[in-house]
């Protein structure tokens, strides 16, 4: 489980700019350090925003020696979908090679609106399913914020879905899944 408390995410949440779209770089709206990363305090500590975001989208912290990487090469972006944990060394060889092989996604999953690093890692698919990574569809898209609306709880919802708690919100509240009306 993450240790990011609810109003915690919510208080995140508020500061990033999410206006671009699911495809789009979600700039940090709060403070930033110099090499212009995030910073995101959670009682009194302070955390790197785009390592908090990965965080509260897959439902756990990420192990102390994996950073979380930018797919998009933006220090101050924190949408999920562009972040992809790695060790140093394999941030340091993917900048190194970037110039020659750029990220792509898979004209599929673009086309379905899915861009998240789990769905290009199959062995952190595998990790992420156990962790309350159920595929969604449009019709259960719709199904959660039909009954997120009218008043069922988070928790309740996330386990009738089979997602995390955290990921029922981003998808309730239109932050995820922004192309299903
Ligand atoms: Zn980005």
């Amino acid at each position: 489980m993450s240790r990011i408390p609810v109003e915690a995410q919510a208080r995140f949440w508020a500061k990033v700019d999410t206006t671009g779209g699911i495809f789009a770089c979600w700039p940090w709206l709060g403070g930033r350090n110099a090499k212009g990363y995030g910073s995101f305090a959670i009682g009194g500590r302070h955390y790197m925003a785009h390592r908090i975001a990965m965080e509260i989208a897959t439902g756990e912290p990420l192990p102390p020696d994996q950073i979380a990487m930018h797919t998009c090469d933006n220090p101050p972006c924190v949408n999920p979908a562009h972040l992809r944990p790695g060790t140093v060394a394999e941030n340091q060889r993917d900048m190194a090679e970037k110039g020659r092989a750029p990220f792509r996604q898979h004209p599929e999953l673009i086309r379905r609106g899915e861009r998240h690093w789990f769905r290009l890692h199959p062995e952190l698919a595998a990790r992420g399913s156990r962790n309350g990574f159920a595929k969604l569809d449009e019709d259960a898209v719709r199904e959660i914020r039909r009954r997120w609306s009218a008043g069922e709880s988070r928790t309740d919802l996330a386990a009738a879905f089979g997602i995390s708690p955290s990921n029922l919100w981003l998808v309730a509240t239109g932050r995820r899944w922004k192309h299903v009306a």
